[in-house]
């Protein structure tokens, strides 16, 4: 037997909506909902969104949320990997409670689906795979996770290429890399092995790119001819692609069109410390472009991070400058996991806050209340109140 959520705002109204099965089989206009039913739950008003889809999250950097951990200014990127593995050395004991702790994090603020890139070099071999993998598992009624088989010392500057290939037979899906001229010091030894990899294991690809200006863009001329003589396409991302925002708009038209015709996704994190890829000229040009949050806490590349990607979309928002209602809502495709607007046969997988509209929500990013998969309460800052119990809400262990 399904239940009823009463007074919901969605698609621009109140409504009653029925749930079964993991399914919205009903949406009736509030004012046409005179009956009371046996199952149902009451949402005050709170407005109805999809939950959302991080395409870019390293979940086993963090550092414990309660100890400030010191850093100091790094003039390199090497330097910063050297960093990152001193300060991360004392803290593998607690990794998986850690990453666990994390993952809840994201899916209080309404993440459900999430690319995961996944450290993996000679030195820790596939251990941080293992808690990822341990945790995909925890967590399978709730969250759906792609893991990228990351080697951020570098595929070919660490010899990492067996263990990746190992990593990709054991659970990860996509083969992940970084800076095939800047770290890799050699781009076509970096993208031949990185492809080769992709094709041997049928996988997918996800490269870091940082490295600057033209660089930059010579390094994605390369990714799009090897990913059309792989016949890779829709099958590979760029993340950051900073260079694509460094470089004047003129110099980047050949290469934009370039990546739309081999279907490559741009993704950013929506840096406020670097250039961003023009979202707008990308999307008018017709490349697939996704938001991720990267940094999901403390951690040794940034002491910002919070993994919120509604206060992520809110940044690209800000950023651009999109301040109008159309253009604030067109944030929503970025960072959601579903379209906007609710149909009766969609999957029961959405969030419920304190906003007057998706606008207001991303204008505002409130508090996520509740976090509902498949029909059931997950997460949110009402799951743990007695609003949840006193609510006859279908919550995870109560129903
Ligand atoms: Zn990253």
């Amino acid at each position: 037997m399904g239940q009823w959520l009463k007074r919901v705002h969605v698609n621009d109204g109140l409504n009653s909506i029925y749930l079964d099965e993991g399914f919205i089989r009903r949406i009736v206009p509030e004012e046409q909902s005179h009956l009371t039913y046996e199952r149902e739950w009451d949402a005050q008003g709170f407005l109805m969104l999809p939950t959302f889809k991080d395409y870019h999250v390293h979940l086993d950097k963090s550092f414990p949320s309660n100890r400030w951990i010191s850093r100091k200014p790094v003039s390199s990127l090497f330097e910063q990997f050297q960093l990152e593995k001193d300060l991360m050395a004392p803290l593998k004991r607690n990794q998986l409670d850690r990453a666990r702790q994390t993952l809840q994090q994201l899916l209080d603020y309404g993440t459900t689906e999430m690319r995961v890139h996944v450290d993996i070099d000679p030195d820790i071999g596939l251990s941080h795979l293992e808690t990822i993998l341990t945790l995909k598992e925890e967590f399978i009624s709730k969250l759906k996770l792609e893991i990228v088989a990351f080697p951020q010392q570098g595929l070919i500057r660490s010899s990492s290429q067996n263990l990746i290939k190992q990593a990709l037979q054991q659970g990860a899906s996509i083969v992940g890399a970084v800076d095939p001229a800047g770290v890799d010091q050699d781009i076509e030894a970096s993208l031949s092995a990185i492809f080769r990899l992709s094709v041997e294991c049928d996988a997918e690809i996800d490269i870091h790119l940082h490295d600057p200006g033209h660089l930059g863009l010579f390094t994605l001329e390369r990714i799009v001819d090897y990913t059309l003589r792989y016949g890779k396409q829709g099958k590979v991302a760029v993340s950051h692609a900073y260079c694509l925002g460094e470089v004047e708009e003129a110099a980047t038209h050949a290469i934009v069109g370039k990546i739309a015709e081999a279907d490559i996704t741009i993704i950013s994190s929506v840096p406020i410390d670097s250039a961003m890829p023009r979202v707008s000229h990308l999307v008018s040009q017709g490349v697939n472009v996704r938001v991720g949050t990267d940094h999901t806490g403390l951690d040794a590349w940034t002491p910002f991070g919070d993994g919120d990607l509604l206060s992520r979309g809110r940044r690209m928002a800000e950023k651009y400058m999109w301040n109008d209602d159309d253009r604030l809502c067109s944030v929503f495709p970025y960072i959601a996991a579903s379209p906007i607007r609710f149909r009766e046969g969609d999957k029961a997988n959405f969030i419920l806050l304190d906003a007057l509209n998706p606008q207001h929500a991303i204008a505002t990013a409130p508090t996520r209340e509740i976090v509902c998969v498949n029909g059931t309460a997950v997460a949110g800052r009402k799951l743990q109140t007695a609003w949840a119990a006193n609510s006859n809400l279908k919550t995870e262990g109560c129903l």
